[in-house]
């Protein structure tokens, strides 16, 4: 009997996923295989929001599979070794697997590709699964990746997308390969009271409701903080529970200004992954220093700590990180305007940031915080590197009549209007019975220091 492994990943679906459909069609047999991998546990990104979206990611997945005559096979331990005794197990001739950019994933597929081969079996990649436009796809004259968005994007588009794969009908999975229990959320401390659920119909049901009724108005509405009108797809796109191909497909079919600023936006993803794929080492080293000296000691923790909490005294930036907090999840503009009051106005070091969204944030992804992170802080690609958010102007503008705020900071909830976003401005005994604190900094010291420091360049 002909028999493969499937190794899911970060692509926890039956839909659009070409690594089961080629096994399906190849083989007479599957075995559908996760491995709850010791060495992600161990580089720390094992946290409490991602195993509670990836509990329910494999209960479904598991459902599905059981759906269609199948099951889901669970390891826990090294990958390498236990994909390989999996193989062993059930006598597979190959194992299938979706290719990823993480320096982290691009070592391990090497070596369970040579143990694999040792054994006489075949290790199959397939590409484009986690990425509409697969990395090192299009690269420009002269390098191995863009470090321009716009050009990417360019190319990006003309590239022709490949076809969406049907999920199979039926699995066959072969007796005798064992499995340990399906990991769930019970005993899991420190989950989000918000969290969203995981899984790929849920996934599913999300991206209908948004193509029917929220990629129209995508376009206008992106940056309005209190409006909540983005997809809110990232979870399921870094758990791979919905196929970025078949997001851009529809997305396209929807038509419209709306659907194309998004569709942009999944390009963004691509882009960093690209970056990441050819500079793994850009998730923890500056992609382009600019040869800062972060400020560093107790003063500096003392701000990252009230940063962290949602007690910077500024309301927008606050509100933000209370999100963060409270959801495992925070808007885009939230996002931007956080990271650039850490990087810049507190002058604080990216990485500190970004350790912190990663141990919150359930779409957390190596390539699109840490790439974003240094998009930010001007040590990545952005091309106007030295510029700084101010949070004041963007309250103004992204939340003006401050719903935004009054929602995720209550101490501030019965101020009026805008006069939310500026709460150091009340007169003495309206101030006097806030208990919301100070401003850490002031904005223009902040931006002297930041401009001081870059100056040396
Ligand atoms: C400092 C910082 C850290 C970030 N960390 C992450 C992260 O860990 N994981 C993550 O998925 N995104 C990250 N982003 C990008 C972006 O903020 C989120 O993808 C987005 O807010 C998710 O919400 P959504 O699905 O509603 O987005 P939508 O606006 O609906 O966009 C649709 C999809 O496009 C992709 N996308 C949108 N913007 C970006 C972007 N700037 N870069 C890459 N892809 C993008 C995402 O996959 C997103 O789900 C970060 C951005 C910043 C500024």
């Amino acid at each position: 009997m002909n028999v493969s492994v499937v190794l899911f990943t970060a692509d926890l679906r039956l839909h659009d996923h070409p690594p089961l459909r080629a096994a399906v069609d190849g083989s007479g047999e599957v075995v559908p295989l996760f491995v709850r991998d010791r060495a992600v546990d161990r580089a720390g990104f094992a946290v409490p929001n991602r195993l509670a979206f990836l509990a329910d990611c494999l209960r479904e997945l598991d459902a599905g599979l059981r759906e269609r005559g199948g099951r889901l096979v669970v390891r826990s331990g090294g990958l390498v070794e236990e994909v390989c005794k999996a193989a062993a197990e059930a006598d597979a001739g190959a194992v299938h697997l979706a290719a990823d950019v993480s320096g982290h994933a691009q070592r391990r597929e090497e070596r369970l590709r040579r143990a694999l081969a040792a054994a006489g079996r075949r290790l199959h990649v397939h590409d484009a699964v986690t990425a509409a436009v697969p990395a090192g796809a299009v690269t420009p004259a002269g390098s191995d990746h863009y470090a321009v968005f716009t050009p990417y994007f360019r190319q990006w588009s003309r590239q022709p997308l490949r076809h969406a794969v049907a999920a199979p009908r039926r699995v066959r999975v072969p007796d005798g390969v064992g499995s340990g229990p399906l990991p769930g959320r019970d005993g899991l401390s420190g989950v989000s009271a918000g969290l969203a659920a995981g899984g790929e119909t849920e996934g599913r049901r999300r991206l209908t409701a948004w193509l029917r009724a929220g990629i129209g108005s995508y376009e206008d509405r992106h940056d309005d903080l209190a409006g909540d009108a983005t997809s809110r797809l990232s979870p399921h796109l870094h758990f791979g529970t919905l196929s970025p191909v078949e997001l851009v497909h529809r997305s396209r079919k929807a038509g419209g200004p709306g659907a194309e600023a998004f569709v942009r936006q999944l390009a963004w993803r691509d882009f960093h992954r690209q970056v990441l794929a050819a500079r793994p080492s850009a998730a923890t080293a500056d992609y382009r220093t600019k040869q800062d000296r972060w400020r560093t000691g107790p003063a500096a923790d003392e701000d990252a700590g009230a940063w962290r909490a949602g007690r910077t005294g500024y309301p927008i930036v606050d509100a933000a990180m209370r999100q963060l907090r409270h959801e495992g999840w925070m808007h885009n503009r939230g996002r931007l305007l956080t990271a650039s009051f850490l990087a810049k106005t507190l002058y604080v070091d990216w990485r500190v940031g970004a350790r912190h969204f990663l141990e919150l944030l359930v779409d957390g992804d190596v390539a699109n915080n840490q790439l974003n992170w240094q998009w930010v802080a001007g040590t990545g690609t952005d091309t106007r590197p030295n510029r700084v958010l101010n949070p004041v102007a963007q309250a103004r503008r992204y939340d003006p009549d401050g719903a935004y705020v009054r929602r995720w900071v209550p101490e501030l909830a019965g101020l009026p209007g805008a006069k939310v976003h500026e709460p150091w401005k009340l007169d003495g005994p309206e101030r006097a019975a806030l208990d919301y604190p100070e401003p850490i900094v002031d904005l223009a010291d902040g931006l002297a220091r930041f401009r001081r420091a870059r100056e040396r360049d």
